[in-house]
């Protein structure tokens, strides 16, 4: 059965933290020091995600999961559940290109440890990587992640491509003042790698509540700088993918921006999410949790816990509203949620 929201949009994307701690402290997401931990009894063990990721697979046939966190990678023995997931088929009568297939699994890390496990989470059955990536510049990383970890990162980026993920992509937050001048730096670094770099706007869900408008580098100017070197060709619509796409005149690639703020995609949105303490979200910006953990604890049946995840879609709003007087900034922070 679909589930569709009361905007008659149809969620097919699951994204699920599967922690909220972090071996980084990027400015734009955590304060350098203080962000409280989940007790680990609180937050979900692997059998207890995939009994979850399993109801939202043969109810309501959800095709895609993304791993995210805080950093994914911190969870012990991430590979087991990657194996787990790999596993689940989307229903052979859901209306979606994996119907009958292993859903299309991702996950989304900050790469410093991608060089020591991307060959066995491949082989796990992960199909699609993310690294998040903001700088080139050795300093520059140190002032935005607070770790010294730059080479690291591009040996996972390096160990990534080597292990077979596709695609691989680089996420790259821009923000105002701080790495705008390097855009087409990263894009040219993602051109010479052969993979797409998906520039992201500055999103309010930084955990010290510091952001500002005037912060956001938007997509218009992100592109603007790029076609200036490279000339760009829209690509056709996007879908519910969140990244509007470019290609390379020349035939190198191509180029995204996830453009949240100046032109949100809310409208063809398909994703709901699950924190690392089992609470069910919609939105990334909602203010309205479910907690599926107590449901899953307290020993409700699969059919219990879909009815609560069919309410939850059913409060599913049409936007984020940023930048409007009416916006609330949500309780957590992005790590906390999930990114
Ligand atoms: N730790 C992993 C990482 O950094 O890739 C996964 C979790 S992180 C919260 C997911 C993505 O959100 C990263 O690409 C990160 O750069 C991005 N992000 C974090 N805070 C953000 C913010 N305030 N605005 C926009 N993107 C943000
Ligand atoms: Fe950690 Fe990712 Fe947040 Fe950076 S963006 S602090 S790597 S969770």
């Amino acid at each position: 059965m679909e589930l569709i929201d009361p905007f008659g949009r149809t969620v097919r994307d699951l994204r699920i933290s599967i922690t909220d701690r972090c071996n980084f402290r990027c400015t734009y997401c955590m304060p350098a020091e203080g962000m409280k931990w989940l007790p680990r009894t609180e937050v979900l063990s692997y059998e207890e995600l995939h009994r979850l990721a399993s109801i939202c697979v043969n109810h309501f046939d959800v095709d895609g999961i993304r791993l995210t966190g805080g950093e994914p990678t911190m969870r012990a023995h991430l590979p087991v559940l990657v194996q787990k997931l790999a596993g689940l088929i989307v229903p052979a009568t859901a209306n979606s290109p994996r119907a009958g297939k292993p859903i299309d699994l991702a996950i989304t890390t900050n790469g410093a440890t991608l060089r020591l496990i991307a060959q066995e989470l491949r082989e796990a059955g992960l199909e699609r990587i993310n690294i998040s990536i903001d700088t080139l510049k050795r300093e520059r990383f140190y002032e935005m992640t607070r770790r010294d970890e730059l080479e690291h990162v591009l040996d996972g980026i390096d160990a990534a491509i080597a292990a077979g993920f596709s695609p691989v992509k680089l996420n790259a937050v821009v923000q105002r003042g701080i790495n705008e001048d390097e855009i087409v730096d990263l894009a040219t670094f993602g051109r010479n790698k052969g993979i797409e770099v998906r520039f992201i706007e500055f999103m309010p869900l930084d955990a010290q509540g510091t952001w500002e408008n005037n912060q956001v580098v938007g997509q218009d100017e992100i592109v603007a700088a790029i076609a200036a070197v490279y000339p760009l060709e829209l690509m056709p619509a996007r879908g519910a993918a969140p990244a509007d796409r470019w290609r390379y005149l020349d035939g190198k690639g191509t180029v995204g921006v996830i453009p949240s703020v100046t032109k949100p995609f809310c409208g063809d949105c398909d994703r709901v999410r699950l924190t690392a303490d089992g609470q069910f979200r919609t939105c990334l910006f909602s203010t309205n949790e479910f907690d599926l953990r107590a449901m899953l604890r307290e020993g409700a049946s699969d059919d219990a816990i879909a009815a609560e995840i069919k309410r939850a879609v059913g409060t599913k709003w049409a936007g984020h509203n940023i930048g409007n007087v009416t916006f609330v900034r949500p309780r957590r922070s992005m790590s906390q949620i999930g990114g």
